[in-house]
């Protein structure tokens, strides 16, 4: 089980139908969130979105997409939380966070860490918020081009093994039991008869895990459809229509229609536009319309909208 829930989409400010940015991925029961705008932890309630999180990663420290912290951790706090909580954001990370976190609280009952990324950084199995081990995805850390030192992430699962095929186990003799289990890991068994066997044959090649990739704030850039590549998930911002297009260009920002050749151009299996700006609020079919000229697999989110990404085999 693999799902997004948009729970802020609104670039710059909120609106009364859209919040500002943030991000739940849950994953096998694992809630991470991304951005953490004002206003996040009603929204978080308000969706059905777990306070029971140990990571938050941030893209950059514009106020709409981190002021939420602070009301965030302080609620966490309240609710006497002892867990460790580490979050995540490019250079600037442990300035801007350490302030935020405390601001208005006399102490925060629980660790907080903060961890300062940058491009190229693999956020693997040791640095899971709660101590337990990433056994099963990373996440990779690339640049975007929003000026003062942007991050995007992409969580990457890890291969998983092939399928074991009964009919072949079957047909080779191979008893049902522990030795199937054992081919599934890969390994080579000894059979009742004295024979051995190997996988091959029996257990199919690995197949792919899921790519999730989010941006944050950024111009459409090579950074990003490198990261993409493939993806399940592109969520790229779309703050303007193709009329703005040069203010987006001097703003730092992406049309909808140039976050779609972005997922083109990574060959992304499906786009979710997010970041919209405010005269989008009500209706974003605008930029729906525009991408969907590119990249025909695009919606555009909306406040409390889940997105599920199954696997493809
Ligand atoms: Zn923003
Ligand atoms: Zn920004």
């Amino acid at each position: 089980m693999l799902s997004v829930t948009f729970l802020g989409t609104s670039a710059a400010r909120p609106t009364v139908e859209r919040n500002v940015s943030a991000m739940a991925l849950v994953r096998e029961g694992e809630t991470l969130l991304f951005e953490c705008g004002e206003g996040t932890q009603r929204q978080m309630m308000r969706y059905g979105v777990s306070f029971a999180l140990s990571e938050i990663f941030f893209t950059h420290f514009h106020a709409d997409h981190f002021l939420g912290v602070i009301g965030l951790i302080r609620t966490l706090g309240l609710q006497t939380r002892a867990e460790p909580m580490v979050l995540y954001g490019p250079k600037g990370a442990k300035k801007v966070l350490g302030q935020a976190i405390q601001l208005g609280v006399e102490r925060v009952p629980f660790g907080v860490d903060i961890r300062e990324v940058k491009p190229g950084d693999v956020i693997g199995s040791d640095n899971g918020g709660n101590g337990a081990p990433r056994t099963a995805y990373q996440i990779q850390v690339f640049a975007t081009d929003h000026g003062g030192g942007s991050v995007g992430y992409a969580l990457r699962e890890h291969e998983r093994r092939g399928r074991f095929d009964v009919d072949k186990a079957r047909a080779a003799g191979i008893p049902e039991g522990p030795l199937w289990g054992k081919l599934t890991k890969g390994e080579t068994v000894q059979l009742p008869d004295g024979r051995t066997v190997g996988p091959e044959g029996i257990v199919g090649g690995n197949r792919p895990g899921r790519l999730v990739v989010f941006t944050g704030d950024t111009r459409p850039c090579a950074a990003v459809v490198d990261a993409a590549q493939g993806a399940d998930l592109l969520i790229h911002e779309a703050t303007f229509g193709e009329e703005e297009k040069e203010r987006a260009k001097e703003t730092g920002h992406s049309t909808a229609r140039e976050a779609a050749q972005v997922a083109l151009a990574a060959k992304a299996r499906r786009l979710v536009l997010s970041h919209v700006s405010a005269r989008y609020s009500v209706s974003a079919d605008e930029l729906v319309k525009e991408a969907r000229e590119v990249f025909k697999e695009t919606v555009v989110a909306k406040d409390g909208m889940t997105v599920e990404v199954p696997y493809t085999d």
